[in-house]
C-alpha cells in the first residue's frame, strides 16, 4: 500500500505526530510513504523512509496527483492549514478533484486520517491502534 503525505507549514508537526502513532500500523502493512519535499523531510528527521518528490511550491502536490491518476497512490492525506495558509502552498483543489474521479480515500485532517487508518486496519488484525 502506498500513502502519499502532504501537509501546509503549520500542520508538518501533526503530521509527523500522526505517522508515529500509527507506525506498528504503517510498518506491519507495508505502507510506502510519498511525501511533498519539506513534508518529507519532517518525515525522515522522525526517523521513517519516505519517498519525497518536489516541495509543494515546485509541483510535488502534482506528482502525487499524477500518480493517484495512475493508481499508485491507495489514500492521500493533506493537512491543511486555513487558518494560516501561505500563497506558496499548493491549494488542495486538483487533488481532492483527481481522488474524487479515480475514488481514492483523501483525509484532510487528522480525525479524518484516523478513521481512513482504521479502515484499513480490519485488514491487518494484528494493528491495536489507540
Ligand atoms: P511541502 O509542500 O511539503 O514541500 O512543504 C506542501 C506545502 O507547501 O504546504
Amino acid at each position: 500500500m502506498t500513502f502519499a503525505l502532504i501537509a501546509h507549514d503549520g500542520k508538518k508537526a501533526e503530521m509527523v505526530q500522526f505517522l508515529m502513532k500509527h507506525i506498528d500500523f504503517l510498518k506491519r502493512a507495508d505502507v510506502q510513504l510519498v511525501a511533498t519535499g519539506t513534508t518529507g523531510s519532517h518525515v525522515e528527521r522522525a526517523g521513517l523512509s519516505v519517498q519525497k518528490v518536489a516541495s509543494g511550491p515546485r509541483g510535488g502536490d502534482a506528482q502525487i496527483a499524477a500518480m493517484v491518476t495512475e493508481g499508485k497512490v491507495d489514500c492521500v492525506m493533506f493537512f491543511r492549514d486555513p487558518l494560516d495558509r501561505h500563497p506558496h502552498e499548493p491549494d488542495i483543489a486538483m487533488l481532492m478533484r483527481l481522488c474524487d474521479v479515480h475514488n481514492v480515500p483523501l483525509a484532510t485532517n487528522p480525525a479524518t486520517a484516523l478513521m481512513i487508518v482504521a479502515g484499513f486496519q480490519t485488514n491487518f488484525q494484528n494493528y491495536d491502534h489507540e
